[in-house]
């Protein structure tokens, strides 16, 4: 039987795992954690939980697949519900809006509360979802690294649409070609967050995105994000692969520019025919492949944005808060500048609260609510000091009372803090980022790193920081292409 290594069991790694026992692969996977997901964790804090990093679940059908491709009802093991407001968003002058997930519902209701003609929003959704079904098959769902790719009927279906495309503009001067209220501009101007990207300098291909919310739905698991590593954790057991953890890896080991195994921190060898590298892709080169040469352009390439989280357990409950709340800056520009060029937070930050015990009472205890606030941060590019991360809180906590009209701090019943630099000691994610390579230029998904190595024979990559990008949905793809590559 031949032998495959997985290196992390971050969500692609899980899926890579599967995909590989199911293609008869005797599979082990090392994990350098005691625990699995690697970002798609969660912990308890005294009678609250939290889900410690991913909150928005969106085509929950690519974990289904990973089930059925093992010949098991997802349903047996694995199940979520549809979320109907996809985001509360509030404003400073005291503007609210509750964006339903369904595209008409939230196209008559931002025409409502903007005074924006229903048309724009409608054209707006629909050309989203075209964007999407043209992209997808090219973008996201195959290698943009396999000449035979560009042969497909999707890539001239793609050509044909280039222009709608708006590869030369940013999301920014798309959306503002659509709308003329702000407020709408900055609400889609968000979604380049969905990805660590800056909207006024990623391409407009990216306006794709709010289809995924707003077309194909928002979902919460039962039990929380952190379901979803559990449940495939053991759908790979029940597949036979064999997980090892607190067992970091140290070096890949090659032969004749081949991969033949790997060798852990505490000395062990294990050879193997196939290695998947499930690690970031800067460190995988500058430390587990040092002595080859690197993809020095790709590993150069501008990191996405990171994030500061507080977890607070908040006794009391708001009403007029749901699953996703955000808090908007009042200069979004100003936002983006201050994270990207200056590599600070800002001063006025964008605040998302996320609050599961809305759906899951179990969360919290009765009365009171789990809350994941979060802000967008620029990567570790030289610590995060104290002080910088006390100046957040207090920006965070002078908006949401100003908001709220509430002083939230004598609610706070207890608190954990995540910074970049946690992120990069839990993950190795390089600086922090959450989405690998940021997309802030029309050139950024063609120099993502593929999901095999050309150089370097039965090597593959999957995870957020390669081909096609971060974010649960991108990473499962990663792993099916980089499993599909063996072909
Ligand atoms: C705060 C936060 C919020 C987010 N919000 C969302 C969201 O709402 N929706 C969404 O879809 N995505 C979100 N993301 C992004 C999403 O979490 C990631 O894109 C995705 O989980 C990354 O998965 P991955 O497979 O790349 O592996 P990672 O989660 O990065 O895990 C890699 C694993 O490999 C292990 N590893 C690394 N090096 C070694 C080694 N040498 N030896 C052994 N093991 C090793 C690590 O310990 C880790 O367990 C968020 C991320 C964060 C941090």
């Amino acid at each position: 039987m031949k032998k495959a290594v997985v290196i992390g069991s971050g969500i692609a790694g899980l899926a890579a795992s599967i995909r590989l026992a199911n293609k008869g692969f005797n599979t082990r996977v090392f994990e350098a954690n005691r625990y699995p997901g690697g970002k798609l964790t969660a912990f308890q804090q005294d009678d609250y939980r939290f889900d410690a990093g991913p909150s928005l679940f969106t085509l929950p059908k690519l974990v289904d697949e990973l089930f059925e491709l093992c010949n098991e009802n997802p349903r047996d093991y694995f199940n979520y519900q549809a979320i109907n407001t996809a985001c509360v968003y509030f404003w400073d002058d005291g503007t609210v809006f509750n964006a339903p997930s369904q595209p008409d519902d939230f196209a008559r209701r931002a025409a409502e509360t903007f005074n924006e003609p229903k048309k724009n929003m409608d054209n707006y959704l629909s050309r989203a979802e075209r964007l999407y079904r043209v992209s997808s098959p090219i973008f996201l769902e195959s290698s943009l690294h396999k000449p035979q790719n560009y042969l497909r009927k999707e890539v001239l279906f793609a050509l044909s649409h280039i222009r709608e495309l708006a590869l030369t503009q940013t999301m920014n001067q798309v959306n503002e070609s659509f709308f003329s209220e702000p407020k709408l501009i900055q609400l889609f101007n968000r979604y380049a967050t969905y990805n660590g990207s800056n909207p006024y300098k990623a391409p407009g291909v990216l306006t794709m995105i709010p289809h995924l919310e707003h077309g194909k739905g928002t979902w919460l698991p039962k039990g929380g994000m952190h379901e979803i590593t559990l449940q495939l954790k053991a759908l790979a057991e029940r597949q036979g692969v064999k997980f090892q953890f607190n067992a970091p890896v140290k070096r890949i080991l090659t032969q004749e520019r081949k991969a033949v195994g790997i060798e852990l921190q505490s000395g062990a060898e294990i050879l193997a025919d196939k290695v998947f590298c499930n690690m970031d892709i800067v460190p995988a080169y500058r430390k587990l492949l040092r002595g080859h040469k690197a993809p020095e352009k790709t590993l150069n390439q501008e990191r996405s944005g990171s994030a500061l989280i507080f977890y607070w357990g908040i006794k009391k409950q708001f009403k007029q808060l749901d699953l996703h709340n955000i808090f908007f800056a009042n200069d979004y520009k100003a936002e983006f500048d201050s994270i990207f060029d200056q590599k600070q937070i800002h001063h006025d930050p964008t605040v998302y609260v996320n609050i599961t015990s809305k759906y899951e009472k179990r969360d919290a205890p009765p009365g009171c609510e789990n809350w994941f606030v979060m802000v967008n941060a620029p990567g570790d590019y030289g610590g995060y000091l104290p002080a910088m991360i006390d100046e957040a809180r207090k920006n965070i906590i002078k908006k949401l009372n100003s908001v709220l009209q509430i002083d939230i701090e004598p609610l706070i019943e207890n608190e954990s803090i995540l910074d970049p630099t946690g992120i990069e000691k839990k993950t190795s994610s390089y600086r922090g980022a959450l989405y690998g390579a940021a997309s802030n230029t029309a050139t950024a998904a063609f120099l993502r790193h593929p999901n095999f190595s050309s150089k370097i024979k039965n090597l593959h990559f999957c995870g957020g920081s390669v081909h096609p990008g971060g974010g649960i949905p991108l990473c499962l793809h990663s792993a099916k292409i980089a499993v599909d590559t063996l072909k």
